[in-house]
């Protein structure tokens, strides 16, 4: 009777558009690569054929947010598309006041600036770029409270972005609450690979937090993802909807800064939302002098509809079990090949370990790049560096900074590719793992001052 049936889930839409992808020959892509310095930041998209470098910006739009687009109000002050934007952020969100902002750093810029005064210390689960720049910007120090667990890629705990509740406890009683604004929480955390918090942790923070008078500001970039997996992995959760588990995490925090660019399926944009009056009222200032009005923030009219509309798709379970779905798609499928990756497989990439991929090559010879590279010129696709290259120099010293990590992320846009593409994509990581004696390290040619990895140029060794 209780006979179960296999259902496997498959794209929850149709494609009405198609943007041709170009195939090219192994003589084309050596050209192009080598053109690029072999490094694949430098690589023109059309000679891509399936890009895996990001999941910022690149998402597909659906029909109803393309047609939002067209009713775009675009009034200098008090645009239709913001009174709509601001409607869906208390919504589905649940915080009082919204401040738009171009993208996800001008959130942080903002918020850092008002709350954060020289000498501050922000806990934070793992850092990430962008957010620790803001917070030392405005005189303040990150501290990782993040559990041990998250930094070591072969643990399989099923909620790597939790805090160490006695790391918080510690730093408290180090600094005294006075110093510290805020903890900063994020969902899903990017840099351990999109790993989530859960709700049980979550809960225990705003316990501590409350008791100290500390306020938790919410990276919600891709709070949906992380809600999945709550939905999966937490007990008691399982038949709560990914709508009311996000409502639930925003409840729990007292404002949130948002790039929209991932989760929220728009291709610019952002916001600050924030429960707090004062904290608003300057917001609403501030913002005016770096972003613009504050009906706006740096968006255009029709910006704010197709993202008023993302937010409300972001959350529909079939969507939501697709995006995460494709990537565990993409990450079993190559755990089935015996392809060394980051574990448990994250929301929104698959991390390749190229120091087990290519265990011939030394550090020094680039691991992770000369990978990224081996696998574009293989099929075209194209993934990015995290290794040493992107972890720069040492200041003081000059010398390179070795992460114990050497790491390819396979990031996967959201509604852009099949499970067909993720077939290619995993073939083709199988054939440069099969002759990957045949991998030849790099060194740099080219080594600009900041954020190297961006425009850095190197020739095989
Ligand atoms: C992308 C990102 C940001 C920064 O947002 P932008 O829109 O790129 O400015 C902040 N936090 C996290 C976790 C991100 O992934």
């Amino acid at each position: 009777m209780s006979e179960k049936r296999k259902r496997s889930w498959a794209e929850p839409y149709k494609i009405k558009m198609v943007e041709p992808v170009r195939m090219t020959t192994p003589d084309e892509r050596k050209q192009a690569i080598e053109e690029a310095g072999y490094n694949t930041f430098l690589l023109r998209s059309r000679d891509v054929y399936i890009d895996l470098l990001t999941d910022s910006g690149t998402s597909a739009m659906s029909d109803r947010q393309w047609a939002g687009l067209m009713m775009g109000d675009e009034s200098y002050a008090g645009s239709d598309n913001f009174y709509h934007l601001e409607e869906t952020v208390r919504g589905y969100y649940g915080y009082k006041h919204l401040v738009p902002t171009h993208q996800g750093r001008a959130a942080e810029h903002i918020i850092s600036k008002i709350m954060i005064k020289k000498g501050d210390i922000i806990p934070g689960n793992m850092y990430f770029t962008t957010t620790k720049v803001h917070q030392e910007l405005a005189g303040g120090t990150f501290a990782d409270i993040i559990i041990d667990e998250a930094h070591d890629p072969e643990n399989e705990h099923p909620f790597k972005a939790n805090v160490d509740l006695n790391k918080l406890e510690d730093l408290i009683k180090k600094y005294g609450a006075e110093r510290i604004p805020y903890v900063s929480i994020a969902t899903t955390v990017n840099m351990a690979g999109g790993q989530p918090i859960s709700l049980e942790n979550l809960k225990a923070v705003r316990k501590i937090t409350n008791k100290h008078g500390i306020k938790i500001i919410h990276d919600m970039t891709r709070v949906a993802e992380n809600a999945y997996f709550i939905k999966e992995r937490e007990p008691g959760y399982a038949e709560m909807s990914v709508k009311d588990i996000v409502k639930e995490i925003c409840s729990l925090t007292d404002g949130a800064t948002m790039s929209a660019k991932k989760d929220a399926l728009v291709n610019i944009g952002g916001f600050l939302a924030i429960n707090d009056d004062e904290v608003f009222d300057k917001a609403r200032n501030m913002v005016v002098i770096y972003e613009g009005l504050h009906t706006y923030g740096g968006m255009a009219g029709r910006d704010m509809e197709a993202l008023a509309i993302g937010i409300k798709e972001s959350v529909e379970f079939d969507h939501i079990r697709a995006r995460v779905g494709q990537v565990l798609y993409l990450g079993n499928k190559l755990l089935e090949m015996g392809i060394p990756i980051v574990k448990p497989i994250g929301s929104h990439g698959v991390f390749l370990d190229a120091k087990k991929i290519l265990p011939h090559l030394k550090q020094d010879e680039l691991p992770a790049q000369s990978l990224a590279a081996a696998i574009y010129l293989d099929s075209g696709v194209r993934a990015m560096e995290r290794g040493v290259v992107s972890a720069g120099r040492e200041p003081k010293t000059g010398k390179h900074n070795y992460p114990k990590l050497e790491l390819v992320r396979l990031t996967i846009p959201r509604r852009v590719y099949t499970q067909a593409h993720m077939d290619v994509v995993a073939e083709s990581v199988e054939a440069v793992h099969r002759s990957s004696s045949d991998v030849t390290g790099l060194k740099f040619v080219y080594e600009p001052t900041y954020l190297r990895f961006f425009q850095s140029r190197f020739e095989p060794v």
